[in-house]
């Protein structure tokens, strides 16, 4: 991705600087040829001959890390049901309507994603395209096809339809074939594997929140193959017992984490796995369910997805865990382009103070990614992938949704989306 060439001066603007440290007032932040140079105080800013130097006026505003999105999906095209995942559209079409959510991920200040599963593998594809400037996007990291068990939550198509998943999923019997599973999506470039160790809400009938959808001896194939190849591994994880399974297979991050106890959260401390609940989703699900059609069992499991997975999420905060920030966009009830309500949830909902909220959507998102010393906190010698937001985020976080308010979403110093592009 291309970088920017000369000096720009941010200032006139509250600095969140994504550690989760008190906003700092009349800032100043300094790019050069990309990386930041100098942030602080303006009245310790060195001078620079304003013809030298592109000026940026905050307008009084916050200047703040770009969002890092944890568990993107931008080949989920807002689909109303999760069957059209895989035979709506074909891999062509699909890869369009992906491209088009990574341009809009960046204009919503999202400046990096993390994939949590793709179809087909267009992750990689849109990554390189997005990484040599073909289309706009935020710095992302490739998931491919997700891995379930066969039987399991994304096995939802019975066999006398005669509909193939393979756009989507790889389904698996036995460790033999999870490993064989890995191995191909080694091939395909990515770098985290998906897979489903416990079902969900949306399969009351087959595959709850509380069933196992992958066994041990398959999810310790997962990671020893993936580790092997130096591939992550994370997973759906809400059943308790799929959530220890995972930790104790050794998985490098858990999505959803929803029904902890203490035990899991030992076992998550214990190696300090990120968690990210994709919470804000489980509350669409049920103000919008019934407009697409969720049956009300479907809708009484969310809310129970809903209580533990607030529970699970301000557990593991308070005892010094991590946790990221995504979404799940990309359904009809919960679709691209609204991925900051997540922010505001976590702050309204769950009663967590913003600038934690800020923290885990940036810092956290980075470390996710593996790319904490290149982004995801403003400071010396990052790349300057900063927003400048009209408002104040930490009185009032619901700014962040509009996308409206941005001054500028930067990567690496060019102003991407935003007023100012
Ligand atoms: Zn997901």
């Amino acid at each position: 991705m291309l970088i920017a060439t000369g000096t720009t001066v941010i200032s006139n603007g509250q600095l969140v600087d994504g550690n989760g440290t008190p906003p700092l007032p009349n800032a100043t932040v300094i790019v050069r040829d990309g990386r930041i140079a100098f942030v602080g105080p303006s009245s310790e800013a060195p001078p620079i001959p304003e013809s030298d130097a592109q000026q940026i006026d905050a307008r009084g505003g916050t200047i703040m890390p770009g969002l890092v999105e944890a568990h993107f999906h931008p080949t989920y095209f807002d689909v109303a049901a999760l069957e059209d995942l895989d035979i709506k559209y074909p891999v062509e079409y699909v890869t369009l309507l992906a491209a088009k959510n990574a341009r809009l991920a960046l204009e919503c200040g999202y400046t990096a994603a993390r994939s949590g599963g793709s179809l087909f593998n267009i992750d990689f594809w849109l990554k390189k395209a997005i990484e040599s400037d073909i289309t706009p996007g935020p710095r992302l990291a490739a998931s491919g096809r997700e891995i379930c068990g066969v039987g399991g939550l994304m096995d939802w198509n019975p066999d006398f339809r005669k509909i193939g998943m393979e756009g989507l999923v790889i389904l698996v019997n036995g460790a033999e074939q999870a490993r064989a599973a890995v191995r191909s999506l080694v091939k395909d470039g990515v770098e985290w594997v998906k897979t489903y160790p416990t079902g969900d809400a949306a399969a009351p009938d087959t595959n709850d929140h509380h069933t196992l959808c992958m066994t041990f001896e398959e999810m310790a194939a997962v990671v020893g193959t993936a580790h092997n190849h130096k591939l992550k591994v994370t997973g759906h994880c809400r059943a308790n017992a799929g959530i220890k399974n995972a930790l104790r297979a050794g998985y490098d991050s858990i999505e959803h984490g929803t029904f902890m106890d203490t035990e899991a959260l030992d076992l998550l401390l214990a190696r300090d796995v990120p968690c990210v609940p994709a919470l804000y989703f489980e509350l669409a699900s049920i103000e919008r369910g019934p407009e697409f059609g969720l049956s009300q069992r479907v809708i009484d499991g969310h809310q129970e997805t809903l209580d533990g997975g607030v529970e699970s999420a301000r557990m593991i905060l308070r005892a010094g865990g991590r946790l990221g920030m995504g979404g799940d966009y990309g359904f009809g009830w919960n679709p691209h382009g609204d991925y900051a309500r997540e922010l505001t949830f976590f702050v309204r909902y769950v009663g967590l103070d913003p600038l934690t909220v800020i923290k885990c959507a940036t810092r956290t998102g980075a470390e996710i990614m593996g790319r904490a010393d290149e982004f995801g906190t403003l400071a010396i010698g990052k790349l300057a992938d900063i927003l400048i937001v009209d408002g104040d985020v930490v009185a009032d976080i619901s700014i962040l949704e509009n996308r409206k308010r941005f001054l500028a979403v930067m990567q690496g110093g060019i102003i991407k989306a935003g007023q100012l592009a």
